[in-house]
């Protein structure tokens, strides 16, 4: 069982920051402006960091040595000196800095992913670091501080409820998700169940293509079309509806796969009469 450096509390939670192949970067305060570097700062040692759920802190490791000859190379001295220990050695030789990633558009800001996160949910930097990022020179220690309060309720309403994870939602209500239930279940999920239907109704089905124009298809292809339109917004009901809904959710992978291997059924059946 892991344990919090700074406030002792066992409720921690493992995510990540970044991912296996391009973990978070570490970069250091006061880098000069004309410096030139491959990287941006000092890479953490792994993707996966840990969390606390009581004061929000988020830490890692770098490489200490790595770190220090980066300092050296890239940043002026800013001639700051350290107000607070390292939370793991207690030394006082830290440096400052910032936590980026760099694994999609640095638009995003860089937060912490806590493991279980739902497929297509809408996380919008839900974890952001609110403090300052510090490294430790001696032992790589590195770490910063989200909103323990944002991280409980994200994990809620966000992420599956994982052995990993299950401090988050002790004392929680079950979550009533009602805007991704309602918009994405019924919402989302009636926009190809009607345009299938009217497909059935009307004769005709349509299909978009890559290269050329729109395919206009008839009788029984149109028919088998319609059906994996219905079913992929079978398949969005059954995820976002069922999959949030207290006792339905059970079932909910099942109907998706089910739901799934019709649409590509349909969609592949399509495929293969255009070519053969
Ligand atoms: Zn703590
Ligand atoms: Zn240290």
């Amino acid at each position: 069982m892991s344990q919090c450096p700074k406030c002792n509390s066992t409720r921690v939670i493992p995510g990540t920051l970044g991912t296996d192949r391009k973990p978070g970067i570490f970069r250091p305060a006061g880098m000069r402006s004309f410096t030139v570097s491959a990287d941006a700062g000092s890479r953490f040692t792994a993707a996966g960091v840990l969390a606390c759920l009581d004061c929000g802190v988020v830490w890692g490791a770098v490489t200490p040595a790595k770190l220090e000859v980066f300092i050296k190379r890239h940043c002026r001295d800013t001639g700051s000196v350290p107000t607070s220990q390292c939370l793991k050695c207690s030394s006082n030789r830290l440096a400052t800095g910032k936590i980026f990633t760099d694994h999609k558009p640095s638009l995003l800001p860089a937060a912490f992913e806590p493991v279980g996160q739902r497929f297509f949910t809408l996380a919008l930097g839900a974890t952001r670091f609110t403090t300052e990022a510090v490294a430790c020179l001696d032992c790589g220690f590195a770490w910063a501080s989200i909103s323990p309060e944002k991280l409980r309720s994200f994990i809620q309403r966000k992420c599956d409820l994982t052995p990993d994870n299950a401090v988050a939602f002790e004392g929680a209500k079950p979550s009533s998700d009602w805007k991704e239930m309602w918009i994405g279940g019924i919402g989302v999920a009636l926009i190809p169940i009607g345009y299938g239907v009217y497909c059935l109704y009307s004769g005709h089905a349509h299909l978009l293509r890559r290269h050329g124009p729109v395919l206009d298809v008839q009788g029984w292809e149109a028919a088998v079309l319609a059906s994996a339109y219905i079913a992929l917004g079978a398949f969005f009901h059954f995820h976002f509806f069922w999959g949030r809904h207290a006792r339905l959710h059970i079932w909910s992978p099942r109907l998706k796969k089910a739901a799934l291997l019709i649409f590509a059924c349909g969609v592949g059946y399509m495929v293969l009469r255009r070519f053969f």
